[in-house]
């Protein structure tokens, strides 16, 4: 399992994470819910290795990943598919993927890694020579997780993947996170749209300013009338 013992983000004086401890077991959907600048995003950089200032453990089927670069963190399993999709406007599609897939050691996997995008997404076959600007809100967040799954990672972090999304497009994408789950991929998904992650979640943290204040399996927060009232609109 993923294990995060402890982990503390300072940013220059800003204490984001004060200490927090969470597991995330193989082949589970494990969300952290919080409201804004609680601390999620800071989380999942801390674990991929693009985070400087920090304290903890982190631990990856027991071997630690504090300390590692973002590129050994990959190398290890482990994939980010970041905040606000981060797709490159003026690539194409097909580049966009190449990009995720740096860490490929051949062109066979590189050509593997494609195809699992493609099947997933048939829309990106379509549009594998378009330009990354020119898709829509979903097609850039389908192509962000094409990119993140390039390196067949065993475990994929997910920030606020519905973000901006036409609500019948965040159906689809929790639909894709559980699949992308079934065909055997750990997921620690960071999510604001909490009714949503929690409903495929496992087990979930709740996330306020920086500590841990609240956990259980995903269906009994649903019904906690303490995330009820703050997270689920009352
Ligand atoms: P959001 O949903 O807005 O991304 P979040 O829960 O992911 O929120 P973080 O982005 O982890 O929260 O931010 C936690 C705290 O750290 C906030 O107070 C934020 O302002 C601060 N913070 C985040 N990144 C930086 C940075 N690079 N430099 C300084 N402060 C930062």
């Amino acid at each position: 399992m993923l294990k995060v013992e402890n982990l503390s983000v300072n940013y220059g004086g800003i204490q984001a994470l004060r200490g927090i401890s969470l597991d995330v077991p193989v082949g589970r959907i494990v969300t952290l819910i919080g409201a804004n600048g609680a601390g999620k995003s800071s989380t999942l950089r801390a674990i991929a290795g693009l985070v400087r200032n920090k304290s903890g453990s982190v631990t990856w089927k027991e071997k630690h990943l504090l300390g590692l670069n973002p590129e050994h963190v990959l190398e290890r399993g482990i994939a980010l598919c970041p905040e606000g999709r981060r797709i490159f406007p003026h690539l194409t599609v097909l580049e966009n993927l190449k990009l995720g897939g740096y860490s490929c050691k051949n062109r066979e996997e590189e050509d593997a890694g494609i195809e699992r995008a493609f099947s997933l997404f048939p829309r990106l076959r379509e549009r594998s020579w378009q330009k990354g600007g020119t898709l829509s809100g979903g097609e850039q967040q389908m192509l962000a997780v094409g990119r993140a799954l390039m390196s067949d990672p065993e475990l994929i972090m997910f920030d606020e993947p519905s973000m901006g999304l036409a609500p019948i497009l965040v159906e689809e994408v929790f639909d894709i996170i559980e699949r992308i789950n079934k065909e055997g991929k750990t997921v620690l998904l960071v999510e604001q749209n909490a009714f949503a992650a929690l409903k495929i979640a496992d087990y979930a943290y709740v996330l306020e300013v920086g500590e841990i204040t609240l956990q259980g399996p995903g269906e009994e927060l649903l019904r906690d009338p303490r995330v009820v009232s703050a997270y689920l609109g009352g």
